[in-house]
Parts: structure tokens; C-alpha cells; sequence
């Protein structure tokens, strides 16, 4: 037994190597032809490989051949079948073996017997079907071999080395039992990765869908401000020509937001404006202005005066990161309080400072802040600082918030500067 165990491992393990690229082939299963093309040349090289390599048990000369050729024509149908059928006698005959035409009839009744079984294998369960391999290899194995030893007077052969043949026969179904196993279990494994991948797809389309509602109402809440704003009696021209104009910006905001939703499906194309900040500063505190007025909100800002400040990302969504940080120190303030934004220069970085004088956060809070759904509001999405948070991430930028309970929150975002417009 020793003395041919190691040839049994060698052969075990050029049937198990394949299975490596079992994960590959199994990509391709929604390309019929490919798919089946694949097994068939994976399995006919197996085949070849084990009949290169035979095992001799005191004379009697065995390979597990079987093997490859039933796996493959279960798995991969009918052609794959005949196509291994076929590769087995060529192979035998390439390799100088006598009595071809014999051996080929011999092996008739297992092809049919295979072929029999096949178009009902997809509905087994795993263990009818590492069952019904077990099945298939022993009959195949004692068809073919009485046959042909009957046929070549030869059955001698047999009954001289029944302990042998015996052995022989149980090797053969545990590992191509083991190997059905292996197979289902891999696909079990696809099979629940593919539910996972459209499970996550729709959570993420779900997801989207609630910050994009989040995220129209900021622009609409503004516009609505303005509009308030509008009915104050000594409002001069100026004034209401850039409420005007913000409203027009803000809408359209939220219809870049709504045309941004529709294009999820397409990927992202990354936009790179060349920022300028300052203008920015302006705008975001005009914006927040509207929303201040209701609860007695000062809002100072503090940016370089005759200097253009320029970094680089999405215009667009850089407001609107900005307008959710800035909304949520406004939130955090129902009792009056001062609103601080303020640009800094650190070597080549320009720091944002967001600040406020709100309710503050605890360090635990903090942690959690710029996870998906979680808020402490009654009617809060917490949605808004991550979609900021992921804005400003993608613009290369760094996050720092500094708070404290009953005082207020500082929130630092550091971008690197462009050095010079470059359009
Ligand atoms: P939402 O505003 O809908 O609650 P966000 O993602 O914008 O969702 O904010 C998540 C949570 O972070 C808020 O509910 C609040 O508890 C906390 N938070 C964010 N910014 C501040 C702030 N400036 N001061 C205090 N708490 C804040
Ligand atoms: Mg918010």
C-alpha cells in the first residue's frame, strides 16, 4: 500500500489542482459556449494528465480516469461528455494502449449511462449528486473493465487482484465524491456572493435615493427663505437682485442634484474646477444667512480680501458639502449663537474652519458622526455629513472636528492649494 500511496496523493492532486481555476470558469457560466469550452479543455488536460501518470498495484495498472470524465460531462452537458469520451480513446490509443476498438465499445454503456443522467443532475441535492458521481465512477469502472477483460479473455486479471481492485474502487469514490462536494460548495459560495452583490446594489440605490431627497431639501429650504425675504417692505434693488440671483443658483442646484441621481448608473466622471474659495466663503454664508435669520444667528466670516485662493474639485458638490456642514451648526444652535467661517493659510494647505457656538458633541458622538443614518435629530437623516464628508475626501482633503458639549463645535477641513489658476 506504501509503496503506491504516493503515486494515489500525486493523482489525487492533479485531479484537486484544476479546481484553482474553477472560480475563473465559473465567471464565464452565463457564456454557454465559453463556459463549456473551458470545462472541456480543463478536464481533457486532467484526463491526460492522469493517464500519463498510471498507478501500478502489484500489477495491476490503474488510473483514475473515470474521474475527470464524469465530473466534466456533469458539469458541462452532453458535448463536453462525448468531447471527453472521445479524448480518452484517442489519448489511449496515442499512448500505444492494444485493443482501441474493443476498449471504445467497452466503454459505450458508460457514455449513455452518463448522458442518461445528466439532464436530471441540476435538480439533485448536494449529497444525491456526490452520490450519484460515486454511483457513475464504480459503474463505469466495472462495465468497461469486464467487458473489455471479457472480450480479451482476460478476466483473470480481476479476480487475482480482488483485494487490490478493491481498493482501488474505494479510493476512487472518495475522491471524486469529495471532489462534487468541493465543486458544490464553491458554488454555493458564487452563488450567495452574486445575492450579496445585488442585495448591497439595492441597499446602495436605496441609500442614494434618501440623500438625494436630503439633500433637495436644503436648496428648496433656502429658496424659501429668500422668497420670505422678498415681502420685507425697504428691501432695496440691489439686495433683491441677489436674493434673485442666489434663488436661480440654489434651483438649479437642486436640479443638478436630481440630473446627478439619474446618472448613478453611469460612472462617475470626476470634475476638477478650479475653486475659488473666497467666492465661495460669500456664497455659503449668504446661503446660511437665510436659514440664520429664523434663530438669531450671527454669521461672520473671515477670508483673504485681495488675494484669489484657489483649490481644486467639483464646484458644485464642494457647496454642497459646505451648505450641510453649515446647516448642521445652525441646527445645533435653536437658541441664538454665532456662526464662525474662516479661511487660513497653513504652507501649502488652506484650512477651512467651520465653527459654532451650539450644543456641542461628546467624543463618542463624534465618532459616529459621518456614519450613513445616524442623527440625533427628530426629523434628521444623517446623511448629511457623510455625503459631505465623502465630497471633501474625494477632493483630497482632511477632516478634523473639535467639540465640546454645551460650548460649540469647530469643524477643520484642509485642502491643498493650487498654486496658481491654472485656466
Ligand atoms: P442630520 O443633520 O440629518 O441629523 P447629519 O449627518 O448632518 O444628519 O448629522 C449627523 C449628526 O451629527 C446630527 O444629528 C448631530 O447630532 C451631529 N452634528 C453634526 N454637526 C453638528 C454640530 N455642528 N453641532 C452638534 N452636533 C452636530
Ligand atoms: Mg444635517
Amino acid at each position: 500500500m506504501v509503496v503506491y500511496l504516493k503515486d494515489f496523493l500525486l493523482n489525487i492532486f492533479i485531479i484537486l489542482s484544476p479546481l484553482v481555476f474553477y472560480p475563473y470558469i465559473h465567471k464565464l457560466k452565463n457564456k454557454t459556449f465559453l463556459y463549456r469550452t473551458m470545462l472541456g479543455m480543463l478536464f481533457s488536460v486532467i484526463l491526460i494528465l492522469i493517464m500519463s501518470l498510471p498507478i501500478n498495484i502489484n500489477g495491476l495498472i490503474y488510473d483514475f480516469r473515470s474521474i475527470p470524465v464524469i465530473i466534466g460531462s456533469l458539469y458541462g452537458g452532453s458535448i463536453v461528455s462525448i468531447f471527453l469520451f472521445i479524448t480518452l480513446i484517442t489519448y489511449r490509443f496515442i499512448l500505444g494502449n492494444p485493443n482501441n476498438l474493443v476498449y471504445a465499445i467497452s466503454l459505450l454503456p458508460s457514455l449513455f449511462l452518463i448522458l442518461f443522467t445528466l439532464s436530471k443532475y441540476g435538480y439533485l441535492k448536494v449529497y444525491q449528486k456526490v452520490a450519484l458521481a460515486v454511483v457513475l465512477s464504480i459503474l463505469m469502472k466495472m462495465i468497461t473493465f469486464t467487458l473489455y477483460l471479457t472480450y480479451i479473455q482476460n478476466l483473470d486479471l480481476l479476480i487475482n487482484n480482488f483485494t487490490e481492485s478493491l481498493q482501488t474502487y474505494f479510493v476512487q469514490s472518495v475522491v471524486i465524491g469529495g471532489c462534487v462536494y468541493l465543486i458544490e460548495l464553491l458554488n454555493k459560495y458564487f452563488e450567495m456572493q452574486d445575492e450579496l452583490y445585488k442585495s448591497e446594489r439595492i441597499k446602495m440605490v436605496s441609500e442614494m435615493a434618501a440623500s438625494v431627497a436630503h439633500e433637495i431639501r436644503n436648496p428648496l429650504t433656502s429658496v424659501r427663505g429668500f422668497i420670505q425675504l422678498f415681502s420685507e417692505q425697504d428691501l432695496d434693488k440691489e439686495k433683491k437682485e441677489l436674493y434673485q440671483k442666489i434663488c436661480l443658483e440654489e434651483l438649479s442646484r437642486a436640479d443638478l442634484i436630481i440630473s446627478d441621481y439619474l446618472s448613478l448608473a453611469k460612472p462617475d466622471i470626476e470634475i476638477f474646477d478650479n475653486i475659488e474659495v473666497n467666492g465661495e466663503v460669500r456664497y455659503l454664508s449668504n446661503v446660511l444667512l437665510t436659514i440664520a435669520n429664523y434663530n438669531n444667528i450671527q454669521i461672520y466670516t473671515n477670508y483673504f480680501e485681495d488675494e484669489e485662493i484657489y483649490i481644486s474639485g467639483d464646484r458644485q458638490k464642494f457647496r454642497q458639502a459646505l451648505i450641510n456642514i453649515g446647516k448642521n451648526a445652525i441646527e445645533a444652535m435653536q437658541n441664538g449663537g454665532v456662526l464662525e467661517i474662516k479661511l487660513n493659510k497653513e504652507s501649502n494647505n488652506l484650512v477651512i474652519c467651520i465653527m459654532d457656538t451650539g450644543v456641542g458633541m461628546t467624543a463618542e458622538q463624534i465618532k459616529r458622526i459621518g456614519t450613513p443614518y445616524y442623527s440625533t435629530k427628530e426629523k434628521g437623516t444623517g446623511l448629511g455629513t457623510m455625503v459631505s464628508f465623502s465630497i471633501i475626501k474625494k477632493m483630497n482633503g482632511k477632516i478634523s472636528i473639535k467639540s465640546e458639549v454645551g460650548k460649540g463645535t469647530k469643524y477643520f477641513f484642509t485642502f491643498p492649494l493650487l498654486t496658481k489658476a491654472s485656466d
